[in-house]
């Protein structure tokens, strides 16, 4: 049996029967919930490693019950959303939601999100037995916080100050999907578009430091009109 429990939040029937047979399928512990005051008492008694939150409930607004679970926990949430919703998803993000996935989903996907979500938490379980790392490792890539440099394999990569923001912000969030809202506020202290299209610029520049052409790797994960994602590779 997988020791993971998952919160299902979702009012759709068919979507929450699918998700949780697929769950269980797969030897996960489920619970379900099929609006927002079931769900805030389930996670707030059971505490799941996970959760797959619809934004589209009868009673609350998806974001107000990230907000809510974030006043007491890290629990990762990964938001389930129509593509009417894509608003909702970015506010969700920046709300604190982990990850999302958008209707219609395949159960693939939805076993590989979930999957991602073990790993950062296994990595994170790892970190706390051995402290803060001072070095970051990603396959070939590494950062040396002390020192303030990053190298690709043995060799030091160039990089400007911004695009060595830019590069420990994805790292210290492997897994997990930025907004450009929150990068920009992060970099830059401040979400204008114009610090958008800088964003752009910049992470094309560090892609081109970081991801070597004779390498098929690949670390910087776009999505399109929401953000970024460093990938654990
Ligand atoms: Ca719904």
């Amino acid at each position: 049996m997988n020791r993971f429990q998952i919160l299902i939040v979702e009012d759709d029937a068919p979507i929450r029967n699918l998700i949780s047979t697929t769950l269980k399928t797969h030897d996960y512990k489920y619970l379900l919930a099929k609006d927002g005051a079931e769900a805030l008492l389930q996670a707030s008694t059971h505490s799941p490693d996970v959760v797959f939150l619809d934004l589209g409930l009868p009673d609350m607004e998806g974001v107000e019950i990230i907000k809510k679970i974030r006043e007491w926990s890290n629990m990762p949430i990964i938001v389930i959303s129509a593509r009417s919703e894509d608003e909702d998803k970015i506010e969700a993000l920046d709300a604190g939601a982990d990850d999302y996935l958008t209707k219609p989903f395949s159960v693939e996907e939805l076993l590989a999100r979930l999957r991602v979500m073990q790993r950062r938490i296994a990595l994170l379980q790892s970190d706390d037995e051995i402290g803060d790392s001072p070095v970051y490792t990603n396959g070939n890539l590494k950062i040396d916080y002390v020192a303030g440099c990053a190298y690709k394999g043995d060799e030091e990569i160039k990089l400007t100050p911004i695009e060595y923001k830019l590069l420990c912000l994805l790292a210290q969030n492997t897994g997990k999907v930025l907004t450009h809202t929150y990068i920009t506020q992060k970099i830059w202290g401040s979400a204008w578009d114009s610090n958008v299209a800088s964003l752009r610029v910049f992470m094309a520049t560090l892609r081109k430091k970081i991801e070597a052409d004779e390498e098929s790797v690949s670390y910087i994960q776009t999505h399109i009109g929401i953000g970024y994602r460093m990938l654990k590779v």
